[in-house]
C-alpha cells in the first residue's frame, strides 16, 4: 500500500534493522523500543486491522507467531519469557495501518497492560 510505513520497509523504500524474513513475513527491531528488545513481526502483504482478517489468513497469522518463538529461540529469550501483543485500532493503541506482532523482552514485564 502506497503511504503504509510497514509496507515501505517490506520494499526497501525506508530502512530497518530486520531479524528474519521469509516469502510471506518479515520481522525488524521497533524504532521507539519498550522493552530491551522489542520486534514487530508482520505479514508483508498489507492488512489494515486485525478486523480484516479473513479465513484465508489464519495460516498467515499461525505464521507470524511461529516467527516471533523462532527469534526468541534464536536470539535467546525464550527461556526467560517474552510477551506478544497485537493491537487493534484506536482503543487497542494502534498506530501504524498494517497488522503486527510486537514482541517484547528483556525485562520483567508488567500486567495488566495500561
Ligand atoms: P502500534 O502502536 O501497536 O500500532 O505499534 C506500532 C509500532 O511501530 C510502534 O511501537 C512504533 O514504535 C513502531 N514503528 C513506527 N514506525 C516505525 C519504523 O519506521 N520502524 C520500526 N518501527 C516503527
Amino acid at each position: 500500500m502506497q503511504d503504509c510505513i510497514f509496507c515501505k520497509i517490506v520494499s526497501r523504500e525506508i530502512p530497518a534493522k530486520i531479524a528474519y524474513e521469509d516469502d510471506q513475513v518479515i520481522a525488524f527491531h521497533d524504532i521507539d523500543p519498550k522493552a530491551p528488545i522489542h520486534l514487530l513481526v508482520i505479514p508483508k502483504r498489507h492488512i489494515t486491522t486485525l478486523n480484516d482478517l479473513e479465513e484465508g489468513d489464519a495460516a498467515l497469522v499461525g505464521r507470524l507467531q511461529v516467527t516471533a518463538a523462532k527469534l526468541a529461540r534464536e536470539l535467546g529469550f525464550a527461556e526467560q519469557g517474552y510477551r506478544v501483543v497485537m493491537n487493534c485500532n484506536e482503543d487497542g493503541g494502534q498506530t501504524v495501518w498494517h497488522i503486527h506482532m510486537h514482541v517484547l523482552a528483556g525485562r520483567q514485564l508488567t500486567w495488566p497492560p495500561g
